[in-house]
């Protein structure tokens, strides 16, 4: 059977030359890089190098890359870490649709001392600025919104976000993690001041993350032991996962150009495609800026779970949203916040591309998705009814 993967913003697969270069880090260069024999000596000036090139992806110097275990690790330590470096503040500002390693860690803090404000977003995922500028007080501690939503790919405009929070004088943390190898981010004259990263989301391994640290920013580590990264995070280095993340950022970068012309095809065609051929549908965030390979499409009256059951037995693999709340029978936190009713939300499902995807592939899923809605609208009796009244 045809296999076609259209679920990058859960995880990608590794690169061919990602593979590769991490491969000798398991056989040969084994050391411990904190080591001063010849083993350890080996591969603490590789990891330099892999912070080289993230930083370099980044637009960041070197000493602001701290490697961590994933994204969500990244986001614990950024809030986290600031929390405890400012004890004096107990309010923190995030958005409604934040992925559940920031919202559940900050909803957690609001059960334990602090305020949480989560800001609204509309109908489009866009949120008030100036409720914004309204929200941040005098002991905010930090403000945490991510670059671009892992469930519709609507992009935050960050650096306005960013220009609001500092005029306030607060710290802004970023969560970027299905931003970054996907649009341009250069944080050198940016607003950022702590931002996330995850390697399995751009063709590296799983078990990588970085959390970027602008020079000069007073946090305190989440993770204490044996100093590593600068006693930024403690725990010996995963060598072989950050030398394909170096590998991975480089990658990205050579590619990014190609890959917003190329995979945005992709969607767009998908797209069109979907809409022409398949009545009752709505394309979530369609007026918003988007990521180029993220595409949330609510087909109404029918049960996403059970599209998503048909398209994998039809070999297409996609999601109804995060990968990190499957198994839930919620509708998606991101779909609610921005208003839809649930006949749009239970629908919805995303499709998310990389630059590994084909025009076959495309092809092949506009050959079976129609069929399938149709299949399953037919058996829906809300459908009927709906099809009666208008
Ligand atoms: N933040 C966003 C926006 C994500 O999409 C994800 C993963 O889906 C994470 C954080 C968590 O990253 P990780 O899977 O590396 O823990």
């Amino acid at each position: 059977m045809k296999l076609v993967y259209v679920d990058n913003n859960a995880t990608t697969q590794v690169d061919a030359s990602v593979l590769e270069e991490m491969l000798p880090y398991f056989r040969e260069y084994y050391g411990n890089p904190s080591s001063l024999h010849t083993f350890g000596r080996q591969v603490a000036g590789k990891i330099d190098i892999s912070r080289e090139r993230v930083a370099d992806l980044l637009g960041a110097s070197a000493s602001e890359i701290v490697f961590t275990s994933c994204g969500t690790e990244s986001n614990n330590n950024a809030i986290h870490s600031s929390l405890e470096a400012n004890p004096q503040k107990k309010h923190v500002v995030i958005t409604k649709v934040e992925h559940p390693a920031v919202l559940n860690l900050c909803r957690y803090f609001g059960k334990n001392g602090y305020e949480v404000t989560e800001l609204r977003v509309d109908e489009n995922g866009m949120l008030d600025q100036n409720e914004l500028r309204e929200s941040i007080r005098e002991n905010t501690a930090i403000v945490s919104i991510m670059f671009a939503n892992n469930e519709t790919g609507i992009i935050f405009p960050i650096e306005e976000i960013g220009k609001i929070v500092k005029e306030k004088g607060v710290l802004f943390h970023c969560d970027a993690v299905q931003a970054i190898g996907k649009i341009p981010i250069n944080l050198r004259n940016s607003y950022i001041d702590l931002l996330s990263l995850s390697g399995h989301k751009l063709h590296a391994s799983k078990g990588i993350g970085v959390l970027y640290i602008r020079k000069g920013v007073r946090v305190n580590p989440l993770i204490i032991g044996g100093h590593q990264e600068s006693n930024r995070r403690s725990g010996t280095e995963n060598v072989p996962a950050i030398i394909g993340l170096g590998k991975a950022c480089e990658l990205a970068k050579e590619s990014l150009e190609d890959y917003q012309k190329r995979v945005k095809g992709l969607r767009d065609t998908l797209e069109h495609g979907i809409k022409a051929s398949i009545s009752n549908v709505k394309i979530n965030g369609e007026k918003s800026s988007r990521l180029p390979n993220t595409s949330n499409i609510a087909f109404e009256y029918v049960e996403g779970e059970a599209i998503l059951l048909l398209l994998d037995m039809a070999g297409i693999a996609a999601s109804s949203g995060s990968a990190c709340t499957t198994g839930s029978t919620e509708p998606s936190h991101v779909l609610q916040a921005m208003g839809a009713p649930p006949s749009q939300s239970r629908g919805a499902i995303r499709f998310s591309l990389s630059r590994y995807n084909s025009d076959d592939e495309i092809r092949y899923i506009l050959e079976k998705l129609p069929p399938i809605i149709k299949k399953l609208q037919d058996l829906s009796p809300v459908f009927e009814d709906s099809q009666l009244s208008t």
